[in-house]
């Protein structure tokens, strides 16, 4: 795999796609947590409905979920996939960010990022997506979150190891990409993801990376 490859591909998704309003950095932390934590294993559409949910009975903030009653937040969620766990762990995660941080994600984003990912993966719900989903969107950390479609895609397209683990992948795509680009390579991914680069079907002929992609003839091998 070359650099070379590597610019070339994502210079064709660039040109492929726009990037959504959603991908600029500077969010609010503890929301991007808050929908991160509701993401997992849920279609994006549901945890969309769900945060809206959330948003119409709460403040989304560390006091007032800290405040909220379980059941209420769990009412919220039900439209997204393991909403009872899900409540629970908003409860704790906001109660701790209350206590421990004043209420702020701010202290932890402004450690370096190896700290910085450390201390938000002590957090509970936090596994490595969503810790580096808040570090790349809230606080431009040079660092790539490997969801899905991000994990399908780059090992079809061999710019990450074919066995590789969250961290493999990861570091595969970090050391192929300048440090810059670490936000629209993610967002670009993810969108060839859904519309081409599909699960189960996916559409290689109309593909625009398939000249590219030595996985191109992945479907007429099934
Ligand atoms: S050619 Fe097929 S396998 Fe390769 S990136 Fe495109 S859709 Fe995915």
């Amino acid at each position: 795999m070359t650099e070379n490859r590597a610019e070339k591909i994502l210079q064709i998704l660039r040109s492929t796609f726009t990037l959504p309003k959603w991908t600029t950095s500077n969010r609010n932390p503890f929301k991007t947590l808050i929908t991160t934590i509701i993401s997992q294993n849920t279609a994006d559409r549901n945890t969309a409905r769900a945060f809206e949910n959330l948003s119409k009975r709460f403040e989304i903030t560390p006091e007032a979920l800290t405040n909220a009653e379980t059941s209420k937040i769990e009412e919220g969620l039900k439209v997204a996939g393991l909403y009872r766990n899900k409540a629970k762990t908003i409860k704790q995660v906001s109660k701790i960010i209350l206590e421990k941080f004043r209420g702020d994600l701010k202290s932890i984003l402004s450690m370096p990022l190896e700290e910085a990912r450390k201390t938000l993966l002590q957090l509970p719900g936090v596994g490595p997506k969503t810790a580096d989903v808040v570090l790349l969107f809230c606080a431009e950390k040079p660092t790539i979150p490997v969801d899905t479609h991000v994990n399908r895609v780059s090992k079809r397209l061999a710019l990450g190891p074919v066995n590789g683990d969250y961290e493999a992948v990861r570091e595969s795509l970090q050391a192929l990409y300048n440090p810059k680009d670490y936000l629209p390579l993610h967002v670009l991914l993810i969108l060839l993801g859904r519309k081409y680069c599909k699960a189960r079907n996916p559409l290689c002929k109309q593909c625009p990376l398939n000249t590219l992609c030595p996985s191109r003839h992945i479907r007429d091998k099934k």
